[in-house]
């Protein structure tokens, strides 16, 4: 049989015995990526400059060209856009904030607006996205995928580790040290005065920042979104440190637990429980700043490495995280911010130890 025919045959039986799947992925690596374009978006956290940096060196190291897109999704609008070398993240990798800067952008909610993005990276020959930041900058992301088929690939940074499909969120770890670092020296100016502080610290969804930069401190209650507070209980418990004139004590509250803020349960503490000398602290954006932790600059090289391995990969529209210590692959419609469970190990843990 002449060559030309075996060959035809060959073709029609391979396309016979290919899966619709198989051949999405195939199709999908022809489409190689070679030019990205990495963005920090929403939120900042400490740990994007490392994460920049991987993914800058990575796309390097195979070949791709590399480019800095500032203020995330309004200067793919505005077509703020750069081109990156090894150079330009040297010595990045200890600081705190991004120096890609980041931004909100209203626009790019818009049908318009993301036209206009899509556009400015098709001058650049832009064909890959790395996005860093929380689930809005994902949805983002994914929207924009399905409308202009751009691979984005996510890297979770936020302080709050509130995103389904990680372990880790870039900015956890330095944000709780910094709250630590904090309580730490309010717990000695307490300890000199005979006060009772009330700490509040960030998350409005998550209360992860409170749990552990509270059982960290020998906080004596430790108030978070995810457990119904019960007020009763710790004012009964602090009349009864009261009697014993145990007199200093910390008491932790995520921003957004559901009886308020620290100001509001100071005032009821002052109301029913008057022997306590109060003072509130609200420890605010120092917990967004600062050097990152050696385990966020750990998570955000290994995160930013692996989103370009993604790219390369003809993986699409996933959000890169950690389970279990191994990389694990999350839809991006899928890594949403979710209340991680808070075992009731952890609140029987506080307890305990605070008596
Ligand atoms: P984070 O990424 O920290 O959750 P945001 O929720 O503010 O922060 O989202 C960052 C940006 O992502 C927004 O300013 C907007 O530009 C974009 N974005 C968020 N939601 C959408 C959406 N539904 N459609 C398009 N863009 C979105």
């Amino acid at each position: 049989m002449p060559t030309q025919i075996k060959n035809a045959i060959w073709d029609v039986l391979v396309d016979c015995l290919l899966t619709s799947e198989t051949r999405e992925m195939i199709e999908k690596m022809q489409k190689k990526v070679t030019r990205i374009g990495v963005m920090t978006s929403g939120g900042d956290a400490p740990g994007m400059n490392a994460c920049v940096r991987a993914v800058v060196r990575t796309g390097l190291y195979h070949g791709l060209e590399v480019f800095g897109i500032m203020r995330g999704y309004q200067g793919m609008i505005e077509n703020d856009i750069i081109p990156m070398d090894s150079r330009s993240v040297a010595n990045i990798i200890q600081r705190g904030g991004t120096i890609l800067k980041t931004a909100r952008c209203k626009e790019f909610t818009t049908p318009e607006g993301r036209k206009k993005a899509y556009e400015n990276l098709q001058k650049h020959g832009i064909n890959g996205l790395v996005v860093i930041g929380g689930d809005g900058s994902f949805k983002g992301a994914q929207i924009f995928s399905n409308e202009y088929d751009i691979p984005c690939i996510g890297i979770p940074g936020t302080i709050d580790k509130d995103i389904a499909g990680t372990d880790f969120t870039i900015g956890f770890d330095t944000a709780v040290n910094t709250a630590i670092d904090a309580i730490d020296k309010i717990r000695d100016t307490a300890d000199a005065h005979d006060r009772l502080f009330v700490v509040e610290v960030m998350g409005r969804d998550a209360g992860y920042i409170a749990l552990y930069s509270g059982i960290g401190t020998g906080a004596e209650h430790i108030l978070i979104p995810e457990k119904k507070t019960d007020v009763e209980q710790i004012l009964s418990s602090l009349q009864e440190k009261e009697r014993r004139k145990k007199l200093v004590n910390i008491l932790v509250v995520a921003e957004g637990d559901d009886f308020g803020g620290g100001n509001e349960l100071a005032n009821l503490i002052k109301e029913r429980v008057p022997g306590f000398d109060i003072r509130v602290a609200i420890l605010g954006h120092i917990q967004r700043g600062g050097s990152p932790s050696s385990m966020d600059r750990l998570i955000a090289s290994r995160m930013g490495y692996s989103a370009v391995e993604c790219l390369l990969e003809g993986r699409h529209n996933v959000m890169v995280g950690i389970v279990n210590n191994r990389m694990h692959f999350t839809p991006l419609d899928k890594a949403v911010k979710a209340k991680q469970r808070i075992s009731e190990e952890w609140m029987k843990i506080v307890k305990i130890l605070a008596s």
